[in-house]
């Protein structure tokens, strides 16, 4: 089996993760640390978990295989090394630092170590956009031209904290989800973007100088040029994402999400054609996948290399946005 410590008690691990952990034949959630002792043994009580533990030192020294840090951005670094350095399998949340040179380090390190992280991308995992990306492969959509990807949302009230507060903690739509759209367009596209230009707002939810909305323009090595929105403040807008080629345009429609749910059009000269997919929970998928790597067998769905391009695509983002320039993206991976 593989027994799991989670590092943050958090809404995500509550809301998602656990039950992911829980879901595979041999996932255990042995251990949940928090920087409060009191929210650790709260956190664990409500969510059945044996040991509540306030430091890392005593996370690290449980009975544990592997690591999920769902902490706030900043300390995703530190925890990370001292999680590789512990010999443990690390599943980190997105962005997995503040820049994608501190990435870098993680990734190198666990390398190093010879143990298995993974970068917490869960739209990889979606069955909508497995099922474009294959439509995409299998040329039906011809040459892929152009994307939209439509992701401004409204941010919950009980997530309005450090996200729209602390530039410090990695706040901001940037690193919260323009992160996900630059990986989900890699995945889809199977192709990396090269140059970025962005403009960000903040439209009345964040201070601290942080954005709470963005409009970005990306070029891909192939040619293909796509545009994706940011939002944290428009409560009445869906989600979707478009690829357009010379043979045929794929529609999808409420596919930014947590939830498998949504739909997949594809239009050709042939007519109109719902794509159908698998409608998986993502983020169980995704723990499957971190599972058989462990076991030696692939790699788990987003790498560490893939956590590096998103975060390297969310700084250019986010320095064109300050700079008025366009950016080139670029991972040195
Ligand atoms: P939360 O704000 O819920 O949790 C982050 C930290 O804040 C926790 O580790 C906890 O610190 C502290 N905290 C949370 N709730 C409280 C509270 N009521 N009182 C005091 N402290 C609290 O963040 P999210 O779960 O939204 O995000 C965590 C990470 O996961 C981020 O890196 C984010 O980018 C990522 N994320 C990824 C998603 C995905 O789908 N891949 C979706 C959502 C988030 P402590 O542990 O010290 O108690």
């Amino acid at each position: 089996s593989v027994r799991w410590g989670l590092i943050g008690a958090s809404t995500i691990a509550r809301q998602f993760m656990i039950n992911a952990i829980r879901a595979q034949d041999d996932g255990e959630v042995v251990a949940v640390m928090s920087s409060g002792a009191e929210r650790a043994k709260a956190y664990a009580g409500e969510n059945g978990i044996a040991r509540a533990v306030s430091s890392l030192d005593a996370l690290l020294s449980s009975d544990i295989d592997a690591v999920y840090i769902s902490t706030t951005n900043e300390l995703h670094l530190e925890q990370g090394l001292a999680a590789i350095k512990a010999g443990k399998h690390v599943l980190c949340e997105k962005p997995l630092a503040l820049t994608s040179a501190d990435a870098r380090k993680l990734v190198a390190g666990a390398k190093k170590a010879g143990i298995v992280f993974g970068t917490n991308h869960h739209l990889r995992n979606a069955g909508a956009h497995r099922a474009m990306r294959e439509a995409i492969a299998a040329g039906r959509i011809g040459k892929p031209i152009a994307a939209r990807v439509f992701h401004s949302v409204f941010l919950p009230e009980n997530l309005q904290g450090w996200r729209i507060t602390k530039p410090e903690a990695g706040g901001g739509v940037v690193l919260d989800i323009t992160v996900h759209d630059a990986d989900t367009l890699r995945f889809v596209l199977g192709d990396d973007p090269v140059e970025i230009s962005a403009f960000t707002q903040s439209a009345g939810m964040a201070g601290g100088g942080l954005e709470d909305g963005a409009m970005c323009i990306w070029r891909f090595k192939s040619g293909v040029i796509a545009q994706s929105h940011e939002g944290f403040t428009t409560k009445f807008v869906g989600t979707g994402f478009e690829v357009h080629g010379s043979d045929g345009s794929l529609i999808a429609t409420n596919v930014m999400t947590q939830k498998p749910v949504g739909s997949v059009l594809l239009r050709t000269a042939g007519g109109e054609e719902e794509l159908t997919f698998d409608r998986e929970d993502l983020y169980t998928r995704s723990l499957r996948q971190f599972h058989a790597a462990i076991r030696g067998e692939g790699q788990p769905s987003a790498t560490g290399e893939d956590g590096i391009w998103s975060l390297a695509s969310a700084e250019a983002a986010l320095q064109s946005a300050k700079t008025g320039k366009a950016v080139n993206i670029d991972p040195q991976l």
